[in-house]
Formats: C-alpha cells, structure tokens, sequence
C-alpha cells in the first residue's frame, strides 16, 4: 500500500480550552494507546482566543500522533468539525468534545462495533451530570420537534460523540450546505448506524461554550436545514383562512339580499376582501413550494450514497485471474 493513512483520526473541536487541553490529551493519548489501533488526534482550534493556540503548539511538538489545524477566526462547533472531517485521512473518524464530557474510554468499544461492520456508531447518552435542568429539558424539546417536523429522525440523547466510517466521512464531505447539523446529517447519509450509551461526564473544567442563543440557532437550523413543512404550513394557512372567507362572503351576501340589516357599499368591500386575503396566503404557499425547491437544490446533497457493490466486479477480477 502507498498510502500512509492512519486507521484512526481522533478529531476534537476546541475553542478557548486552556484550562482543559492538556488533561484532554493526556487521556486520549491513554486510551488509545492501549488500543492496538494506528491512530492520530487532529485538534481544530476554532479561532480561541485564550492559550489555546500556545497549549497545542506545544502538545504537536512532544506528540507524535498531533495534528492541529487553526481555523483563521472563530467559526462555531459545527463548522470546526466539518474542518476536522476535511482534513482527517484515516478509515475511521471519532469526533469528541476537547472538555471531556464524552469520556475517551469509550473509543475502544466504538472501535469494536465499527470492526463488527458498523459505519456510524453514535454516543447516546445514558445519564448526564452537570448540566442545567433547562438545558435537558430544552434539548428534549428540541429533538422532538426535529423528529416531528424532518425527514431524517435524530436519536433522541445523541451528540456529536460518534465514530464514522470514511466511507460516512466521504458523504458529508459532499455535503457543503452552511447551515450544519452534524448529528442530522450523520442520520441522513444512512449506512449501519449503532447506539452506543454512555454517562456524559460534566465538563472538566472552563465554561459551557454554547450559550442559549447559539444552542437555539442549532435549533433552528435542525428544523428549517431538514424540513421545508414551516413552508408548507403557509400553504394549508391559505387554504384554511379561503374556506373562512367563502363562508364569510356567504355570511355578506345573504344578509344584503335577505335583510334589511346592511350599510351601503359594505357588502362588496368585506366579500373582496376575504377574497383577497385567502389569495394571498395560497399564492404565498405556492411561491413558499418553489422557494423550498430552490433551497433544497441549493444544499447540492448527494442523490444517493452506495453502501456496497458486488457481483460484476467480481466475476470480471476472476475471468482476469483466469486469462493470466
Ligand atoms: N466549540 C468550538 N467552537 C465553538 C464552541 C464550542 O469548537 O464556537 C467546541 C468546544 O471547545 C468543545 C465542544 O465544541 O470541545 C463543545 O462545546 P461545549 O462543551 O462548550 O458545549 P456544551 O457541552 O456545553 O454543549
Ligand atoms: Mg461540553
């Protein structure tokens, strides 16, 4: 073989993680150690302002099996991974938090499932400690309306603590949308996917760097980057509010003709405008149709991914063999 890919590429995300980095790696280096696999850790600084920067330099220099890319700014999680998954070159992809929250010591055993044939085996979370009653309750919700109103459904407790496959790694990298939800587009891709529980530790040391703002713009994304339904949703709207107007025009029309009980001129203004609003809210829900077309041909995401061949390729490898 001439390609010197490692079988392993440990990628962590950090942003201003002074006060944890270097127990961080101590760990890691640890665990997959003891592992026989041939491995390397990619550190992503994602634009830290703190020492950040200084600790990896120093950790890429005493290690080996360092890596460490340098993002020009801060950029957000989710893009500091996609970084990572561009510039790993290995068969397998872990992708950990640098605050050890998912603990290391459960690399081996998704090493395990993944000899065993799976392509994406994905942290569940089985208890979390150190973390707000909100933010449990907030990330429930969440997840629940992600799986009601998308296509793909995320494992309810999954993170961003997964191993993939290349061949995972490879589908998301065709997938170049901005607005990124790493664990749905995991999801999407398919291939055997496995759950793994785990305890989520609390957070070593520093500070959360997801303040409700951020985690609310992952929301958002999360629905609207897999689902045109708040589209729709306009559409049926129109239709809803035009029925209310038939009958309110039926309502206009019968007391004008059967009553004394109107106000000259009253009667046309009320009928078109009934008429007009239901218009608008379908004509609305039908440019909203063709806007989430646009949009979903704008993402450019893959048609369809291969998870095996085989016959052909085979046969002809054999009648090769036979001819020489
Ligand atoms: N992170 C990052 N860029 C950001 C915010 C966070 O790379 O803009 C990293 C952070 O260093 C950590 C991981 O993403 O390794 C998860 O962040 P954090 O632990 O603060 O989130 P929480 O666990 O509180 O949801
Ligand atoms: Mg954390």
């Amino acid at each position: 073989m001439i390609s010197s890919r490692r079988e392993l590429c440990v990628i962590v995300p950090c942003y201003d993680e002074e006060a944890v980095l270097a127990h961080t790696h101590a760990r890691l280096v640890e665990v997959l150690e003891r592992t026989s696999v041939d491995f390397e850790i990619l550190y992503v600084d994602d634009g830290s302002r703190d020492r950040t920067a200084l600790l990896l330099k120093e950790i890429a220099d005493t290690c080996m099996r360092v890596r460490v890319l340098r993002l020009s700014r801060n950029f957000g999680h989710q893009i500091a991974v996609t970084a990572g998954l561009d510039h790993a070159d290995a068969d397998a992809v872990v992708v950990i938090d640098a605050d050890l929250q998912d603990p290391p010591e459960v690399i081996p055993e998704m090493l395990a499932r993944w000899k065993e044939g799976a392509e994406v085996v994905y942290g569940v979370r089985r208890t979390r400690n150190g973390e707000s009653a909100f933010k449990l309750r907030s990330a429930r919700v969440f997840y629940r309306l992600i799986n009601r109103l998308s296509e793909v459904s995320i494992p309810l407790e999954a993170g961003d603590f997964r191993l993939m496959d290349r061949k995972v790694v490879l589908a998301l990298r065709q997938m170049r949308e901005r607005h990124r939800l790493l664990r749905a587009m995991t999801t999407w891709v398919g291939f055997r996917q496995v759950a793994l529980p785990y305890d989520r530790a609390a957070r070593f040391a520093g500070t959360s760097k997801y303040p409700l703002r951020k985690m609310l713009a992952l929301a958002v994304d999360g629905v609207v980057s897999f689902s045109t339904v708040p589209l729709r949703v306009v559409t049926f709207v129109g239709l809803g509010v035009s029925l209310l107007s038939v009958l309110g025009i039926v309502y206009a029309i019968t007391l004008r003709l059967l009553t004394d009980n109107w106000v000259p001129g009253w009667t046309l203004i009320f009928i078109s405008l009934m008429f007009i609003g239901g218009l608008q809210f379908i004509f609305l829900g039908i440019v909203g149709e063709y806007v989430g077309r646009i949009y979903s041909e704008t993402k450019q995401r893959p048609l369809f991914l291969v998870l095996e061949t085989f016959g052909g390729a085979r046969e002809s490898e054999a009648l090769h063999a036979e001819s020489t």
